[in-house]
């Protein structure tokens, strides 16, 4: 890729991720879970246990942290996921980028990636 034309990629990452919001760690998931009734048949049957409820899973530290969101949570920070989800692909493709400027301005040869 030319220089100016990496210079635009550039810009044009930096203008999304300007325009990107909040991001939220983790992933957005449906999950059934078990009561707390001894008598109720989401103890015997995995079949017929709650939900599936929206629920927030992330890593906080060395620990997995589970949070159950209301259907109107789920709907209102929805996004977020999809912001951070976005923010990822946008800076691995800056790194991507940045790596074949590099190459380019010292006359490397770049690695290409394996074909799959
Ligand atoms: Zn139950």
């Amino acid at each position: 890729m030319a220089s100016r034309q990496a210079h635009t990629r550039k810009r044009q990452i930096m203008a999304e991720i300007s325009k990107l919001g909040f991001c939220l760690p983790g992933s957005l998931v449906a999950r059934t879970t078990r009561c707390s009734t001894p008598s109720c048949h989401c103890q015997s049957d995995p079949e017929r246990r709650h939900g599936p409820y929206p629920s927030w899973i992330r890593r906080v530290g060395d620990k997995t942290t589970t949070r159950t969101l209301s259907a109107a949570q789920a709907e209102r920070y929805g996004p977020w996921f999809e912001n951070a989800r976005r923010l990822r692909q946008l800076v691995d493709e800056l790194e991507a980028l940045s790596a074949q400027v590099m190459a380019e301005v010292e006359g490397w040869e770049e690695p290409r990636p394996a074909q799959h």
